[in-house]
């Protein structure tokens, strides 16, 4: 095995970056693979345009005949563009996407080949659903699923080298209505919002009021390390991660890998992933290197969340298709490299339409700032009530390595907002801005407020969860991770908050107060219960850590297995169930299928410890034992003494190192546990520290065996040499 690591290095450094076509103009290749508005426009009878272009931008339902005629001009569309199948994607409670391939071909009477694409088959597939995680919602023996056309997000071409299919945005549910994905509580979470900001909306005297949206703009972190690295670590391959390596003696201590300069391969393989982003309609904005060497972040433009949700997922597979064209592996894990910094994915979050613009955006005017407050109010208060639940959607096996490890958020949900805006609400919650002394026109510290101006250069970094002058940053979500989670639970907890908002802003007009007395009375209100989630200070401090728990009464969620039964809370399940985002049946399967998820994937590293320590790393330390334990026994036959340390070391320590594979081989076989609970915390305390165990010795071991046997390439190998 040794020997394909020096090979590996020997290929790396003399291959060339890949030859790439000289790139084509912007205007050449945007969307000219997607079925967007303006390609209906051209293709589209225009009544049937019209009636499509309302079903994109409200969600209106689209008649049967008008589904007729898109499809087949759709057909035609990508038939042109050499498709000759078509497939519903659609997004399965994974982070994966799924699809279903059909071809166009129809024969007739005399075999020959026709094609057909009609309203119904655009508009419902039905894949046979029984492999795909459900949480008990469906029995395998009734495993119908239905996948529906989603047409507010654009159907667009996938090339590969030889063909090309017509991808087709679905939802995913079983034949009794029930949510099997991630797309449906998504939509349902953004109706919510709408009604509740509606409301609240037309308390504070608006009178046109169109249809209000979330958005979202993901910065994506990554890894790129040589495939033929890649190719000789079994953990890269299955899991994602390094589950062994030692520390290499450079790391990420000069910082001089953020915003460096990118790497020639590297920047040849970023044009060909973007200007395929360019094709397929997203728009790839900024890219650069990050903190730690072979890191780097793209982030697109913000787009509609329903639209980015699935513009994310397509980004992580072309990302992972284009690498593997340039030799690369692109790693998505959270957590690639023990003792070098983690992947993340920022989600910029905001919400609103297109008469009153972005309500989380302060504005130039005393009345767009009385809504920006109220919303932004609202988010203090759902975040504060419901910490732990934004803690859950972000829960998985490879973001409990980041959470907390002085390189991301702490597992503590707390919001920044800035030292402007913070003064802002504590002077409401402190009634420095008494609404009595108001009565009706401004005083001095109000009209302060009311012309509040964004501070676009207050930032911090160490905050989960960050307003950053028009937006809220949610940075605790993982790299490898869909958007879509984080993205419901923020849109309904807004929902909640702004129904809380509507009925007290009702109650204190109703009692005769003027508008803007009336708004900093309830924000005064909502200030008094949840002022303690607001915190801008240091949140990598272990100050911080304790006073969070022990002051502010906030909860620290170490670890999936304990923040995935925020799903089970009542209150949650409430939440859900009242903006019917999702039903208490669909709420729990999503707990059954993501604390599932948790236990496999921790299973499936475990079984790979025990697998590489026992087949490779093992057997190379004894061959370098025997090797040694010769040249000492020559030295001592020539009468020499000779330092037996190294030896003895590497006795002992893979002594130890096997005698913890036992220990682990042990504690995996064990499934028999009263509750998922149960499980998941034996997961998180027992077979993970093992695995650490096991890994400390291997580790050490590096340090000691001749590097020419060393079965696996290194930390410094694949880190830095591209
Ligand atoms: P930074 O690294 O400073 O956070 P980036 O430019 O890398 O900023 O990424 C910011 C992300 O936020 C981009 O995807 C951007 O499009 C997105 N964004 C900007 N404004 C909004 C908004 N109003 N709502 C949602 N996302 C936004
Ligand atoms: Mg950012």
């Amino acid at each position: 095995v040794s020997e394909s690591r020096f090979l590996a290095i020997s290929e790396i450094t003399s291959t060339p970056p890949a030859e790439v076509e000289i790139p084509k103009p912007l205007s050449e290749i945007w969307a000219c693979d997607v079925f967007n508005l303006s390609t209906m426009e051209e293709c589209l009878s225009k009544n049937a345009f019209k009636a499509m272009k309302k079903t994109v931008q409200t969600g209106a339902p689209l008649g049967a005949a008008t589904a007729d005629v898109v499809a087949a001009a759709m057909k035609d569309w990508a038939m042109k563009k050499g498709a000759k199948f078509f497939s519903h994607i659609f997004y399965p409670m994974t982070n994966a996407t799924a699809e279903k391939h059909d071809g166009f071909i129809v024969t007739n009477a005399d075999g020959n080949a026709i094609t057909e694409f009609t309203g119904s088959l655009l508009i419902k597939g039905e894949p046979d659903g029984s492999s795909f995680p459900n949480g008990s919602l469906r029995m395998t023996n009734a495993a119908r699923g239905y996948t529906a056309w989603d047409p507010t997000s654009p159907a667009y071409i996938m090339h590969t080298a030889n063909g090309a299919t017509l991808m087709i945005p679905s939802v995913f549910m079983s034949w009794t209505g029930e949510a099997l994905d991630k797309k449906i509580p998504l939509l349902r979470s953004n109706a919510a919002m709408n009604s509740a900001a509606q409301k609240v909306l037309a308390l504070m005297g608006e009178t046109d009021i169109t249809t209000l949206n979330s958005s979202c703009g993901a910065e994506q972190e990554y890894f790129l390390i040589d495939e033929n690295f890649a190719n000789s670590r079994p953990d890269l391959l299955l899991a994602g991660r390094t589950l062994f390596g030692a520390a290499p003696a450079k790391g990420q201590q000069f910082d001089d890998h953020y915003f460096g300069a990118i790497p020639e391969r590297v920047q040849v393989f970023m044009q060909d992933f973007e200007d395929q982003l360019y094709r397929l309609g997203i728009p790839a904005k900024t890219h650069h290197n990050e903190v730690a060497p072979g890191q780097f972040e793209i982030a697109p433009y913000f787009e509609a969340a329903n639209v980015a949700a699935d513009h994310q997922q397509l980004l992580m597979t072309v990302m992972k298709n284009t690498a593997k064209k340039h030799g690369f592996l692109a790693l998505l894990h959270e957590k690639p490299f023990a003792g070098v910094n983690g992947s993340g994915k920022h989600v910029n979050w905001s919400v609103g339409n297109s008469t009153q613009g972005n309500l989380l955006d302060p504005g130039n005017t005393p009345e767009k700032n009385l809504n920006f407050l109220l919303f932004c109010g609202a988010v203090i208060r759902g975040v504060h009530l419901f910490g732990p639940l934004l803690r859950a959607v972000i829960a998985s096996a490879a973001n409990d390595h980041r959470l907390g490890a002085n390189e991301a958020p702490p597992a503590i949900l707390s919001v920044y907002l800035g030292d402007q805006l913070e003064k802002v609400f504590m002077d409401i919650k402190e009634g420095n801005l008494s609404p009595t002394e108001c009565g009706g026109d401004m005083d001095l510290g109000l009209s302060q407020i009311l012309t509040f101006k964004r501070d676009p250069g207050d930032r911090n970094r160490t905050s989960p969860f960050a307003f950053t002058g028009n937006r809220f940053e949610f940075r605790a979500v993982g790299s490898s991770q869909s958007v879509s989670g984080p993205l419901v639970a923020m849109n309904t907890i807004l929902a909640d908050s702004l129904e809380w908002v509507a009925s007290k802003l009702e109650a204190r007009l109703a009692d005769g107060l003027e508008q803007t007395a009336a708004v900093i009375a309830v924000l005064k209100e909502l200030m008094d219960e949840h002022s303690n989630v607001i915190f801008g200070g240091d949140g990598y401090s272990s100050e911080w850590h304790k006073a969070a728990v022990e002051q502010r009464g906030l909860k620290n969620i170490p670890t999936t297995a304990d923040a995935l039964p925020a799903f089970l809370d009542p209150a949650v399940e409430a939440l859900f169930n009242s903006t019917k985002v999702l039903s208490p049946k669909e709420l729990k399967s999503r707990y059954e299928v993501y604390a599932e998820q948790y236990i496999l994937s921790i299973e499936v590293e475990a079984k790979l410890v025990i697998d590489m320590a026992t087949t490779a790393i093992y057997p190379a330390t004894m061959s370098y034992l025997t090797e040694l334990t010769d040249s000492l026994s020559a030295a001592s036959a020539l009468g020499l003494e000779a330092n037996k340390d190294v030896a003895s070391k590497i006795v002992t320590e893979s002594n130890s190192m096997m005698a913890t594979v036992s220990e682990l081989s042990a504690a995996i076989a064990n499934h028999d546990f009263d509750s998922t609970e149960i499980h998941m915390q034996h997961c998180a305390s027992t077979i993970r520290d093992l695995m650490d165990k096991v890994r400390e010795h291997a580790d050490t071991l590096e340090g000691y065996v001749a590097n020419k046997v060393w079965p696996y390439p290194k930390y410094s190998e694949m880190l830095f040499i591209k």
